[in-house]
């Protein structure tokens, strides 16, 4: 434990003032490069189809589509079950994409459509043992709630050796397909709800606070720590990138507004500060342009020019689902985000864009 815990702090806070010795008012000065100067991304998913001619149809008619349609980017999601299933044949059966390589196809199908590709990751959520490898290999990694119970899909960030791990794991992706344009984080924070309140996490609050989380579990220095080990990551993973390839655009999304999700450890304002990420997606979902307009606002008002905002909306999502945002509001919603300002935007998502909305986002996107 001690020793986990010295791994943390030195390697940590050491890394993250080094990441910024060289930056020191933090201001990015290359804007990122989208195809057209404007982001249209998708959060694409996964291929679905588990055979290759299946899947290869799908992946050529989507790519197609949406390149028709104006987008000039994909969000291919990318999970640990299928780099493990690329590397070790015992996890093939759990993810057959993997046989004949869906994510290359992807890519290979939308550079030869003109398209950006951005690996789409979730460090510590999604974990559930059907997709992703971290809890079948190391249950006692698993985030732990207030009343004890061990998360079935969290991983605790806190744990050096977990974040040491999904950082190998984003870097076995650009690795492995150097054509890649960007790593796109999934919500890199604490999941919603209270954790973490593992072994790991509780000595850590007795070692650096004085007292034990699950004691005081509405004690600030919570959040404080979250936030610590989260942008710890982000410092490692772009330290990293910019040694492997820094064309690489690193992005991550999470709330808009002003950042309301700080208390999670999602602390995307800080990381724009230091020259962190080349971009943030707030996701805007709502059915009203009024308020689409107001928390766009919002949230480039907190960005202040400091990283570039590309605005997520949504045909569907959790608060409406299953009804979809219309057209026309879609529609409405490009249009809001371009009269904003904003760098781009990204939809949500692939797999529930019907031939209505594609052709109405067609008519927008194409301008
Ligand atoms: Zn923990």
């Amino acid at each position: 434990m001690a020793l986990l815990w010295a791994t943390l702090v030195v390697g940590g806070m050491g890394l993250a003032v080094s990441a910024v010795a060289g930056n020191p008012e933090g201001a990015e000065t290359t804007p990122p490069k989208f195809p057209d100067g404007e982001l249209r991304a998708i959060w694409w998913g996964e291929v679905r189809a588990k055979e290759r001619e299946e899947g290869l149809r799908e992946i050529h008619e989507s790519v197609t589509a949406l390149r028709e349609a104006g987008f000039n980017a994909l969000f291919v999601w990318g999970s640990s079950l299928y780099l493990a299933a690329l590397r070790e044949e015992k996890y093939v059966e759990a993810v057959p994409q993997a046989k004949w390589d869906a994510f290359g196809e992807v890519l290979r199908a939308a550079h030869e459509a003109g398209m950006q590709v951005h690996l789409w990751y979730s460090p510590w959520l999604y974990k559930q043992k059907y997709r992703a490898v971290e809890l079948r290999e190391h249950p006692e990694w698993a985030a732990v709630n207030a009343a004890g119970q061990a998360s079935e899909g969290a991983v605790c960030a806190a744990r050096p050796e977990v974040r040491q791990f999904e950082l190998q794991m984003v870097l076995g992706f650009v690795e492995r397909y150097p054509a890649l344009d960007g790593v796109h984080l999934e919500e890199p924070g604490y999941p919603w709800g209270e954790y973490c309140f593992c072994k790991f996490c509780r000595e850590a609050g007795r070692r650096l606070f004085g007292f034990d989380f699950a004691e005081r579990p509405d004690d600030p220095a919570r959040s404080h720590f979250k936030v610590l080990v989260c942008n710890d990551f982000v410092f490692r993973l772009r330290q990293e990138l910019r040694r492997r390839n820094p064309r690489l655009l690193l992005s991550y999304n999470g709330s808009a507004g002003a950042n309301p999700d700080w208390y999670i450890g999602r602390d995307w304002l800080t990381l724009a500060r230091h020259g962190m990420l080349d971009f943030y997606v707030p996701q805007v979902y709502t059915t009203r342009t009024e308020g689409f307009q107001q928390r766009a606002k919002e949230t480039l008002q907190a960005a202040a020019g400091r990283v570039p905002v590309c605005l997520g909306l949504a045909i569907t999502y959790s608060g409406i689902y299953p009804r979809h945002n219309t057209p026309e509001e879609l529609v409405r919603q490009v249009k809001a985000a371009r009269e904003l300002g904003a760098a781009g935007i990204v939809v949500f998502h692939r797999y529930h864009l019907r031939e209505e909305e594609r052709a109405a986002l067609a008519e927008v996107l194409r301008d």
